[in-house]
């Protein structure tokens, strides 16, 4: 194991699971770069993860779950993101579903363990589909144009949300939408069986291929009173840490990357050199580089999710913190593979370099949620407010 993982797997239970994630994880690496070629989604390796029984770690033990907590979710998020990033970001939209509705409880009791039960005994996979043409990113606050209508006893949905993850593998979606004339947004409980349900094959992007994030159709999809599971609140929301899943996303990218530049730089001996270039002062300036900014990113973001579990009475005050956590390990991701590529040279740009994948998967961080701008504005919020 390597001492980037070392320094943050502090009991059994994570080293066990780590230990079970990092055999998977390489064979996901194995299989990263046809997934990507073929922008299909990555079958195998979910279902090597639900046979692993990873789709119930974030699901609370009194339902049949593993119970873990954030920490060990991003620990275990990074490393399979090292492996394959698109497997990862998936992944992590499931679990942190379970993570954010096990923490708030917000969902009616029966409701959550019937979803919890269906994950543990069916294998069934779930994320949410928040995201329209029309209002951009959920966390911008727009309206969605997605309508959900009273019909009697029913609820008839109609609307097509974008960027919907996992979309030929989901067995339920989570989908926001406008109730009724209220004004007021809602969460509704979609099995994707439900008739009036399809998919459109929209995802045509070139980072995150695998993960399949396509359109998600509603067309007169009728459902009971109770598939309405959340209703819009207001201030009082924790503030979303299982968002740190992306941060980790990203950060196994950049591992990725770092790792491929180092055993380049090992290797690779021009003859114009009497060794391997790792012996290049400016070689090991680059390397240096990408070591100091894995180790603030990870460190913060360790850090902040140890303090998440280990002190809940200050979550409601960790906001800023858990968003300034994404803008410096996305963008420090970001920086860790451009100077991979910059050691390995146009070497990296070649299509059987998983460096062009890397490059082209650690763009989409930039444009989950939070933005930059947003998490810039909320630390200054923190500042004027203080
Ligand atoms: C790989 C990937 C997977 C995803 N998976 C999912 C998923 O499973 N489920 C899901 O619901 N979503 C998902 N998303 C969608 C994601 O959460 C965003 O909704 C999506 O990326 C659009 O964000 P955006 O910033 O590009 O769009 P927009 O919000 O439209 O922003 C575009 C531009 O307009 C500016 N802008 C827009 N509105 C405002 C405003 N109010 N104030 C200031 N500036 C504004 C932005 O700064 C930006 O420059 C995924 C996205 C990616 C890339």
């Amino acid at each position: 194991m390597s001492y980037l993982y070392d320094a943050y797997i502090k009991n059994n239970v994570q080293q066990n699971w780590f230990k079970k994630i990092d055999a998977l994880a390489e064979k996901f690496a194995e299989r990263a770069d046809k997934y990507d070629r073929e922008s299909s989604f990555p079958f195998k390796n979910v279902d090597e993860l639900k046979k692993a029984g990873y789709l119930s770690l974030t699901i609370p033990k009194e339902f049949g779950g593993e119970g873990l907590s954030l920490y060990e979710f991003v620990l275990l998020q990074e490393r399979i993101a090292a492996g394959d990033a698109a497997t990862a970001l998936c992944l992590g939209w499931h679990l942190g579903c379970f993570l954010e509705l096990a923490e708030e409880r917000t969902w009616k009791e029966e409701t959550f363990r019937s979803l919890c039960e269906k994950v543990v005994q069916d294998l069934a996979l779930v994320n949410r589909a928040a995201s329209e043409p029309a209002t951009g990113s959920p966390t911008r606050g727009g309206m969605p144009q997605t309508k959900a209508v009273k019909q009697g006893d029913n609820w008839v949905i109609n609307g097509t949300k974008t960027f919907t993850s996992m979309a030929p593998a989901l067995d339920y979606a989570i989908v926001s939408a406008q109730i009724g004339d209220t004004g007021k947004k809602g969460n509704f409980l979609v099995d994707m069986k439900q008739e009036g349900v399809s998919i459109e094959d929209t995802w045509n992007t070139v980072a995150m291929r695998g993960t399949r994030s396509d359109d998600l159709v509603l067309k007169d999809v009728k459902v009971s009173e109770e598939a309405l599971v959340e209703e819009e609140r207001g201030k009082l929301d924790l503030p979303k840490a299982w968002l740190l899943h992306i941060p980790a996303c990203y950060l196994g990218v950049a591992v990725a990357a770092r790792n491929e530049a180092i055993n380049f730089a090992k290797n690779y001996k021009p003859n114009s050199l009497p060794g391997a270039i790792a012996e290049v002062p400016e070689v090991q300036r680059k390397i240096g580089e990408m070591e100091l900014e894995l180790f603030k990113a990870r460190e913060l973001l360790y850090t902040t999710a140890a303090k998440w579990v280990d002190e809940p009475e200050a979550r409601m005050d960790m906001g800023p913190s858990l968003m300034a956590v994404k803008h410096v390990a996305t963008n420090s991701a970001a920086k860790v593979v451009d100077l991979a590529m910059r050691i390995v040279g146009a070497r990296s740009l070649a299509m059987s370099s998983p460096l062009q994948r890397h490059y082209r998967d650690v763009r989409a961080g930039l444009h989950n949620p939070p933005m930059d701008d947003m998490v810039i504005s909320a630390m200054a919020k923190r500042a004027l407010n203080e």
